[in-house]
């Protein structure tokens, strides 16, 4: 009785500790069979949608994706790209005019012939065997239900749809000029959108970011035999497909006539995308205690350097994987495929399609597995919590490998010298993002990054808030509570937001709670506002044998500061001062570096004077935030040398 009590109790505490947020999933499960014909580049196709609904809601419409209609001229997409196009950016550093608009679809789709646009059009909808009334707008389908979905229930829809394959325009499409790759099919069913606690979110397709439900794929693509897939999910015929995924030295039975049945699972995900190619090679990695490595590519000129690099990339991933499990949490899944096709890099569960063989893409693209994959934040709403924070970790993921491949091969001279060089160009302390960052606020296009991704006035600005922006948050992030305490933030965030959709206070309330301080102020300025950094020493004098320091407040962005001094001797030490609106300060980074901690600055104050016990004459060098993690917009003002 006792024990039993001693165990309920710890239960209890455990339970307590361990709380997971609770935030109400809708469902998906997903059984579809498509029949292509590669003569003309359409294909037909049966989905059948088990919708459970565990909103408190009850639901008397729902909201379909229909992606490809964008590829038509005169559609949303075409017109925001060619109206972008009319904004002129800065000249670039070779001299030419820099239109805004994205040069991969600038006006392409406008010039689409009938037997190149994208389509897709749902033939017939049912509800529980109930035809529904539909309405096409371009990209969104609405359904007008007969009956509502009740809370806590669970409907069937069964679609018939057709789709044309558009020319790769953007992210899917085919016989794309760059890589050759006949098919990069993705965002190619009807999809149902995504409600959640703030409603339904029927995006149009205009540019970018996607949302969706969580579930389970079954998919069947028959298609002529001499194509060789990849894609989400898990081959379940590998014994009648062979091409590289039958068991070593197994035996394939091909069934009889000119098709194949490529039958793929792929459990809670929240897209399926798949790629096909007569000409892709297929390379495989086992990683201990990890998933299965595939890489698809297509060596259009059969170079010998292709392949290599195709296989540096199989084993870069094996390589970088335990460091990434180890910083962001676990992959859950026992596959992951690097796919040629697409048009630079483009995320999908379980896959991504990357136009080549970079490794920064390749674990950019693969990192999305947990940021748009696992955790999924509403892109369009927190573009930046998605790919800044993916950005951020490809940074770490770089640096890491690298290093591993130094020391792996200490006697190659040559390999020393390439890696070197990348390393020069690598975002070491993610400077790529501070500079792009800076030159965004020079230009004055800047804006805020709780802007929807669409709906931001030039590309420019989105590229730069979602990608710069939200990389140097979280390396900031670590100037303010530490490195090492982001670093917990990460993977206790990952572990308590995964398939949940998280939002921008979800991430602050889990940064707060790790490190113990107060980081409101720090999302309302970073992500609400366009304000800026920029701190400054303004003057320094003695009086009775001690240094007084004042510095200054020139930006409208508040921080804790960290003042490096570094005396005549060489010695350093580091002067702390917190901010304010912290409550409380942030651990020591270096134990080896004496610092002291100063009363905070209250931020209506412009100027904060703090006293050090040395003579003016024995100080050299003052400077603000020497690990430059802090955003300063000018850091012309952050460093004083004194030459006595
Ligand atoms: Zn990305």
């Amino acid at each position: 009785m006792k024990r039993s009590l001693i165990l309920f109790q710890l239960l209890f505490l455990c339970s307590f500790a361990f709380a997971q947020p609770d935030r109400w999933q809708q469902r998906v499960k997903y059984t579809m069979d498509v029949n292509v014909d590669v003569q003309t580049n359409r294909f037909t196709g049966k989905q059948k949608l088990d919708y459970t609904n565990n909103s408190p809601d009850t639901l008397t419409k729902v909201f379909f994706h229909l992606y490809w209609n964008a590829f038509q001229p005169n559609s949303m997409m075409d017109n925001r790209s060619r109206e972008l196009g009319k904004i002129s950016l800065d000249k670039s550093r070779s001299g030419r005019e820099q239109l805004d608009w994205d040069q991969r679809v600038r006006d392409r789709i406008l010039n689409l012939k009938p037997d190149e646009i994208g389509y897709q059009k749902v033939i017939s909808l049912k509800m529980n065997g109930v035809a529904q009334s539909t309405k096409e707008e371009e990209t969104i389908l609405t359904v007008k239900l007969s009956k509502p979905i009740l809370p806590k229930t669970t409907v069937t829809f069964d679609l018939e749809f057709e789709a044309q394959i558009p020319l790769q325009i953007r992210r899917s499409g085919r016989d794309n000029p760059g890589t050759g790759v006949r098919y990069s099919i993705s965002q190619w069913y009807p999809k149902i959108c995504e409600y959640d606690y703030e409603g339904w979110h029927p995006t149009p397709y205009i540019a970018r970011e996607f949302y969706g439900v969580w579930g389970d794929y079954d998919v069947r693509i028959n298609i002529d035999k001499t194509y060789i897939l990849g894609g989400t999910g898990y081959l379940q015929n590998p014994g009648e497909i062979g091409y590289g995924y039958e068991p070593a030295g197994a035996k394939v039975n091909r069934p009889a006539g000119n098709r194949l049945i490529w039958h793929f699972v792929a459990p809670n995900v929240h897209d399926f995308m798949w790629a096909a190619d007569p000409q892709f090679k297929h390379l495989t990695r086992i990683i201990r205690n990890g998933p299965v490595i595939h890489v698809l590519y297509r060596n259009k000129n059969n170079e010998l350097r292709q392949d290599t690099l195709w296989n540096v990339l199989a084993d870069g991933a094996v390589t970088a994987f335990p460091f990434i499990e180890k910083s962001f949490g676990k992959y859950p899944y026992n596959q992951y495929s690097f796919i040629h096709g697409g048009d630079g890099g483009m995320e999908y569960p379980m896959a991504t399609l990357i136009a080549g063989p970079g490794l920064g893409t390749a674990f950019h693209e693969w990192m999305h597995s947990w940021y748009q994959g696992m955790l999924g934040t509403n892109e369009s709403l927190y573009a930046w919590m998605d790919e800044g924070f993916t950005n951020w970790a490809t940074g770490e993921i770089e640096e890491y490998y690298y290093n591993r491949q130094l020391e792996k091969y200490p006697g190659d001279q040559a390999l020393h010298q390439y890696i070197e060089k990348q390393k020069k160009r690598l975002p070491l302390n993610h400077e790529d993002a501070y500079n792009s960052y800076f030159a965004l606020v020079k230009s004055g296009l800047q804006e805020p990054l709780t802007t929807h991704a669409d709906h931001f006035n030039t590309n420019y600005a989105y590229v730069i808030a979602a990608y710069s922006m939200g990389e140097i948050f979280l390396e900031q992030l670590g100037y303010i509570v530490s490195d090492d305490i982001r670093n917990k933030i990460l993977l206790e965030y990952y572990r308590l937001w995964r398939f949940k959709h998280p939002n921008a206070n979800d991430f602050m309330r889990v940064a707060e709670k790790v490190s113990g301080l107060q980081l409101d102020w720090y999302k309302e300025y970073w992500i609400n506002t366009t304000k800026t950094i920029d701190y400054g020493i303004d003057s320094l004098w003695e009086v009775n044998g001690k240094t007084l320091i004042r510095l200054r407040m020139l930006g409208k962005m508040p921080m804790p500061i960290d003042v490096m001094l570094t005396l005549k001797d060489g010695s350093r030490e580091l002067a702390y001062i917190p901010q304010y609106l912290m409550f409380g300060e942030k651990p020591p980074e270096d134990h080896a570096l004496p610092r002291t901690v100063f009363e905070s600055w209250k931020w209506t104050n412009p100027t904060y004077t703090f006293e050090i016990a040395h003579k003016l004459t024995d100080l050299k060098v003052v400077e603000i935030d020497p690990s430059q993690r802090m955003a300063d917009v000018n850091r012309k003002n952050n460093k004083l040398e004194l030459n006595w």
